[in-house]
């Protein structure tokens, strides 16, 4: 009798250890795969946080060097964007002319205004600023100086930083009207008009770039990109004579010329490279530099894949 309760004893513990075992089996990895799954989604997440952070770092710098025109000649791991010239009837005063070419100046006022608008003045040609938000006297001196010599002030955002414009179109009015409105404090002049930080055709965009359009429309103010990069902006500084080979070939094939340079601090090569442009654009005697002005036909760009 003894002997048949032990064997049962032992059996039902063999049961158990197998169930036991089974359990474990079954249930170890399932625990094991939940805790991985919550690391890997968490990874995840971090990753995308990275991913976004870095096409914002990439833009910047590529913003800086104006890289990502079509008919520039650099090139750019940007999705390529066409130019689009609005239609419209060639002006009556200019129809003499082959090319009208518009220098514009991003990022400034900077120490650098000054000696932009020096050699402006000495050549007798008008452009346009592309100004940030600035309150430093010498600053407020340049916005004043731009607009009393005939140049157009035209706005580029108050903070130029990518995270806070373009986070919403609520950020994006906001920072406009925050420009707009110091502009016309400290000059007297309402600016209408405006260049994307980015150009209209970024990727970094939160909003809708379609809804920040409607919005400019809504209130007035015609964007301008740019159809030739002098790349000036390039981290380290561009020599004089690529800057102003890149404007000279860039004006090829086009009557609009919208010329992106860029008003910075750092930026010496480009007040060097300004005298020669214009030497060299006057020089062919077919084209006319000209300032922003209504009559301009906007020079935008749109994404390829749209
Ligand atoms: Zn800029």
């Amino acid at each position: 009798m003894g002997g048949t309760y032990d064997r049962k004893k032992r059996v039902r513990r063999l049961k158990k250890i197998i169930i036991g075992t089974i359990i474990a089996l079954v249930v170890i990895p399932v625990i094991v795969s939940i805790i991985l799954g919550i690391r890997v989604h968490s990874l995840q997440i971090e990753v995308k946080a990275l991913q976004e952070e870095l096409a914002r770092v990439k833009l910047e710098s590529e913003e800086e060097t104006g890289v990502y025109t079509t008919g520039s000649v650099e090139t750019s791991s940007r999705e390529e964007v066409e130019t689009v010239i609005l239609e419209q009837e060639p002006k009556e005063n200019y129809v003499q002319y082959e090319k009208l070419v518009y220098l514009t100046f991003d990022d400034g006022p900077s120490r650098n205004t000054n000696r932009i608008l020096d050699i402006l003045k000495e050549n007798d040609v008008k452009a346009t600023f592309f100004v940030v938000g600035k309150t430093d006297e010498e600053s407020i001196k340049a916005y004043q100086r731009i607009v009393a010599e005939g140049h157009t002030l035209a706005m580029h955002s108050y903070s130029h930083k990518y995270s806070e414009i373009y986070e919403s179109k609520e950020s994006f009015a906001q920072d406009i009207k925050q420009l707009q409105e110091y502009l016309y404090r400290i000059t007297g002049v309402w600016p209408r008009y405006y260049r994307f930080p980015g150009g209209s055709s970024n990727t970094v965009s939160r909003a809708d770039m379609q809804e920040l359009i409607a919005y400019l429309n809504e209130s007035g103010i015609t964007y301008f990109d740019w159809n030739v990069a002098s790349g000036d902006a390039v981290s380290g500084q561009l020599s004089k004579e690529t800057i102003v080979n890149n404007c000279i070939t860039g004006l090829e094939g086009k009557r609009e010329c919208m010329v992106l340079m860029h008003d910075a601090s750092e930026k010496n090569s480009t007040v060097e490279a300004l005298p020669v442009i214009i030497e060299e654009i006057k020089g062919r005697g077919d084209a006319v530099f000209l300032p922003i002005t209504d009559e301009t036909v906007p020079v935008q760009h749109k994404m390829a894949k749209q």
